[in-house]
């Protein structure tokens, strides 16, 4: 069975399990946790060609709404969230509208955008416990969530629903620079700023720097941008690329580091970057497994020999 992905890799699997209800969760008693590979709409993952075990798709869908508090099942787009909670009066999240995939993933690496990340409205996930097969609740604590990573990437547990908590008076934050020259660009005044014309604006930021994963293959940043020990560094290096955190550290970009070194990769005709964004990797089409890798593989290298700088790869990487 195929693996729909959206860096357009090859991906086949031996099983594939959906889970509609609660009751299927039953079905993973026949199979052993080694084979499990839990799949939302796979715009977040590198895959090799043959998964020899049972991909899991949980295709829970429902909202409940209750006050400012909504729960969601993890099979939801995201997209269907951001505007149901446009539609409902719920604020918050209007900076991570149009990142592609699903409700259960975005836990999974806290995902993140223009200043804000999607852990600040999580009271609590729903999920399958692997290891003790029950259905359990974590509240946001035991979540362990911090920039692009919490405790599902263990891959102990299936996300089965995420309860939100979110604010029902809207106050933007539009402290992002990139968000803020936009907004100053087109005329728009932050002052009387919209809930859905912020939206509408970081759809079009967005539009203008990424590719859509339909028309050129790709997983978003290919790397996480690193946040290492401010005085481990000279204060001149990557200047106007780095932004210091409020203890000690500084997030530095990827995308910065890579266009420093890409003159000296070797990059294969099926792989490129985007034009408009350095940290986005493209599939120009029949790229494999191997040569992403090897790619990856280069670019880490080039980095670390260059800046002593580890650079950490964004998506899953699946091997066989
Ligand atoms: C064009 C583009 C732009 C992007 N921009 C951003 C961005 O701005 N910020 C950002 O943070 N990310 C971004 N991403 C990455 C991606 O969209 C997010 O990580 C998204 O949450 C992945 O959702 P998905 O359903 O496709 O997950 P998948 O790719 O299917 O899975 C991702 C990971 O989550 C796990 N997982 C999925 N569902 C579950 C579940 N129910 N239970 C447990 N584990 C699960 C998988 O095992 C895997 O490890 C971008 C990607 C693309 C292609």
């Amino acid at each position: 069975m195929m693996i729909s992905n959206s860096f357009g890799l090859k991906a086949k699997a031996k099983n594939h399990i959906h889970i509609n209800t609660l009751d299927d969760l039953s079905m993973l008693d026949e199979v052993n946790q080694d084979e499990i590979l839990i799949l939302g709409a796979g715009t977040n993952v590198i895959l090799s060609d043959y998964y020899d075990g049972t991909v899991i798709s949980v295709q829970l869908k429902e909202i409940e709404i209750n006050g400012n508090c909504i729960a969601v099942g993890a099979g939801l787009n995201w997209a269907d969230l951001i505007e149901h909670c446009l539609i409902n009066q719920l604020y918050g999240i209007e900076n991570l509208t149009h990142i592609p995939g699903s409700v259960g993933a975005a836990p999974v690496q806290n995902i993140g955008a223009y200043g804000v990340e999607i852990s600040s409205f999580i009271r609590s996930i729903e999920c399958f416990n692997l290891s003790t097969r029950k259905v359990e609740t974590l509240n946001n604590d035991q979540c362990e969530f911090s920039y692009r990573h919490s405790i599902f990437q263990l891959k102990n547990y299936i996300i089965l629903k995420v309860n939100f908590i979110f604010n029902k008076s809207f106050e933007p934050n539009l402290s992002y620079p990139a968000l803020s020259d936009f907004l100053k660009d087109n005329s728009i005044d932050s002052s009387s700023i919209t809930p859905r014309a912020l939206s509408e604006s970081i759809k079009d930021i967005r539009n203008s720097k990424l590719p859509d994963p339909k028309l050129l293959p790709n997983v978003g940043s290919i790397f996480k941008n690193p946040i290492l020990r401010t005085n481990d560094f000279d204060r001149t290096f990557l200047v106007g690329h780095r932004w210091d955190q409020a203890d000690g550290y500084s997030k530095f970009s990827a995308a910065r580091l890579v266009e420093l070194i890409k003159p000296e990769l070797i990059i294969p005709n099926t792989l490129g970057f985007y034009a408009n964004h350095s940290l986005v990797l493209i599939n120009n089409g029949g790229a494999s497994f191997d040569e992403v890798i090897n790619l990856l593989n280069q670019i880490q290298s080039k980095i670390y020999e260059q800046f002593k700088i580890q650079l950490v790869i964004e998506p899953e990487i699946i091997g066989s």
